[in-house]
Formats: structure tokens, C-alpha cells, sequence
């Protein structure tokens, strides 16, 4: 039986498993692959200390950083999908897609999200040539240039408020006709005059040669199909957290997101905890995700001490 068992190796898993080495802590990590969301970036800016990287070598160095420490403490497995949590006696059981199940004292679920896509012509086509998920990420590409963005909840609206810090204008598309952020949120951005913000406008396709140079959409409200041009097209339309193999074992919010205590990143089971894009956090960034996994190696470290 292992101390404790990580499942995924974005910046979550990663500083969580660097952690438990360097704390001794004997760990099973399991993860499809390292690296998480960001790897197909072609140039991270904001990871600290770095002012340039590729996702791909974000990946390598996270692998590294790993595989250097582990020693005889971590055991890695990579390649492998852990499917199910289960209680089993003094601790847990998780399989895996290969018929394997490993029991630990404890587990850190840190299997992150996947962004809703956009799926009307031409989305997968530009996707990173313009059709981009992360405005904090990302933003910083289109200074100077007409901007779109799908999505009229809070995260649509957030990321129309740091769109206007560069871009010439940002454009906001929602479907229906009314916006799901908050009022005040809503209003704030609005009041910039470069920000427009359509209700009852449903994108039917993305534009471009090379590189994305508009869409077009469906005005709901008469069928009529209008042109914009624009540089990117910025996609809030949601997150799909990576959570199925811990359903009704911990207590999820109504979009499947693992609620933690933000202290501590303790999940409702004693035992288990989650950090990064899994939970239910405000903010999805590498940092964060990195500092929410250190966060739960403190606290998972004291509990096998005290226990
Ligand atoms: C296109 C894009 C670009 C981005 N660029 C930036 C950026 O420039 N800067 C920034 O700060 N943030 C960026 N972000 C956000 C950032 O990538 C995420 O906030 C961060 O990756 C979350 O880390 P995480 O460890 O929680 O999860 P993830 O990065 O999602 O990692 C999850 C890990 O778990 C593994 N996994 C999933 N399910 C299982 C399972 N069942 N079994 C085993 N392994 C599993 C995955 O293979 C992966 O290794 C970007 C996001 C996207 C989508």
C-alpha cells in the first residue's frame, strides 16, 4: 500500500509529486502524460521564472523535474487512465485502464479540465491560429486588433475585460438574450467604448486563410447571417472537468467541479484531496494549479503524520 497515490501530471500533479519526494513520502503517480492544457501553447509567458517556453518543453520539464527526484520514493506510471476511486480498507483503491487497481493511505485527484470547443466550421481548422481558450495566456497576441469573444458568462465577460487592456475592440457574442455573468460585471466592461456586446448572436463559422480573419454569425432573432471581421476569437463557452472517476465519491458542484476547501484543498472525504482545474476554483493558470497541488502535499503530509 502506497502513502499516497497522485493521479495526473499537469502543473498540479507535477509540484504535487515533486513535493512528496522531496517530503518522503511514498507515492504512486499516475498520469496519462505530463504537461496538462498548456502544451499545445507554442509560447507561455507568465509561467514564473520563465519568460518564454513551449508547452512541449513545459512537458519535458516537468517529467524531468519529476524523474530527478523520484528516487526510490516516487514510482511513476505513465501512459495509464485511472478510471475509479473506491474506499478500501485503511485508505483507497484506484484502478486503472490496464485492469490494475493500487490502494494508498490517501489520493490527490489533479486531472484538470478540458475547454468546451467551439464546433461550427472552421473552429478546428484555426484552433491556435486565431480560435485560442485563454485570454490571460493568449491576450497579449492580438494588441492592436479586432477581437471576438463567444460566451456571455463571467468568464466570457473577465475575458473581455482583459482583451480591452490591448486589443483595438472586443466584440462579445451570446446566444440567446440574456448574459449569465453578473449584472455589475456586465456593466463595468460594457462601459469601455470599444466593447460591444451582442445577445441573440450565434456563431455559425470561423473565417480565415492562414490565419483566423472572422466568423460569421446567425442574428437569432430573424435567421439573418452577418459577417465580423476580427484577429481571434476567444472561446468562453465552459470547462469539462476530468472528474467521472471520483463521481460519488466526493461532493461535486452542479458542472462536476470537486469542491475543496480553498485553505487546504481538502475534498469532502477525509483522505482525498484535489487541486488545479479539477476544482472548483475561480481561476484556471499554471501557477495556480502548481500552488494549489503544493498546498495539498502540506496538508496530505501532515495528515499521514498525525494519523
Ligand atoms: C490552450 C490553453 C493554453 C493555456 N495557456 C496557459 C498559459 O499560457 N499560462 C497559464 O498560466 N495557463 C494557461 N492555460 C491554463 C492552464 O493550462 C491550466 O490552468 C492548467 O494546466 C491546469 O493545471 P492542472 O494540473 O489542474 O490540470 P491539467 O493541466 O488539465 O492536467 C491534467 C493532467 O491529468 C492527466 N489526466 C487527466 N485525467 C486523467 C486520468 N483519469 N488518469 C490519469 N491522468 C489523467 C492529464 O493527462 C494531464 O496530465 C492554458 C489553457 C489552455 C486550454
Amino acid at each position: 500500500m502506497f502513502d499516497l497515490i497522485i493521479i495526473g501530471g499537469g502543473p498540479a500533479g507535477t509540484a504535487a509529486s515533486v513535493y512528496a519526494a522531496r517530503k518522503r513520502i511514498n507515492t504512486l503517480h499516475i498520469t496519462r502524460e505530463f504537461g496538462g492544457q498548456s502544451v499545445v501553447s507554442l509560447d507561455i509567458q507568465n509561467w514564473i521564472g520563465t519568460p518564454h517556453i513551449s508547452g512541449a518543453d513545459l512537458a519535458k520539464s516537468f517529467e524531468q523535474h519529476v524523474t530527478e527526484y523520484a528516487d526510490d520514493i516516487v514510482t511513476l506510471k505513465t501512459g495509464a487512465l485511472a478510471t475509479n476511486i473506491a474506499h478500501a480498507e485503511n485508505g483507497f483503491s484506484v484502478s486503472t485502464d490496464d485492469g490494475e487497481a493500487h490502494t494508498a493511505k490517501t489520493v490527490l485527484i489533479t486531472t484538470g479540465a478540458d475547454r468546451r470547443k467551439l464546433t461550427v466550421p472552421g473552429a478546428d481548422t484555426f484552433e491556435h491560429k486565431g480560435v485560442v481558450y485563454c485570454a490571460s495566456c493568449d491576450g497579449p497576441l492580438f494588441a492592436g486588433m479586432d477581437t471576438i469573444v463567444i460566451g456571455g458568462g463571467n468568464a466570457g465577460f473577465e475575458t473581455a475585460a482583459q482583451l480591452l487592456a490591448y486589443a483595438k475592440s472586443v466584440t462579445l457574442l451570446q446566444h440567446n438574450d440574456s448574459f449569465k455573468a453578473d449584472a455589475i460585471t456586465v456593466e463595468s466592461v460594457l462601459k469601455d467604448p470599444n466593447m460591444t456586446a451582442l445577445k441573440n448572436a450565434k456563431i455559425t463559422k470561423v473565417l480565415g486563410v492562414a490565419m483566423v480573419t472572422g466568423i460569421e454569425y446567425e442574428d437569432v432573432t430573424n435567421g439573418e447571417i452577418k459577417t465580423l471581421p476580427a484577429g481571434g476569437v476567444f472561446v468562453e463557452i465552459g470547462m469539462l472537468p476530468n472528474t467521472a472517476l471520483a463521481e460519488g465519491v466526493v461532493e461535486m458542484d452542479e458542472i462536476k467541479r470537486i469542491k475543496v476547501d480553498a485553505k487546504n484543498q481538502r475534498t469532502s472525504v477525509p483522505g482525498i484531496w484535489a487541486a488545479g482545474d479539477c476544482t472548483d476554483e475561480l481561476y484556471h493558470q499554471n501557477n495556480i494549479a502548481a500552488g494549489d497541488g503544493v498546498k495539498a502535499l502540506e496538508d496530505i503530509y501532515v495528515y499521514l503524520k498525525t494519523r
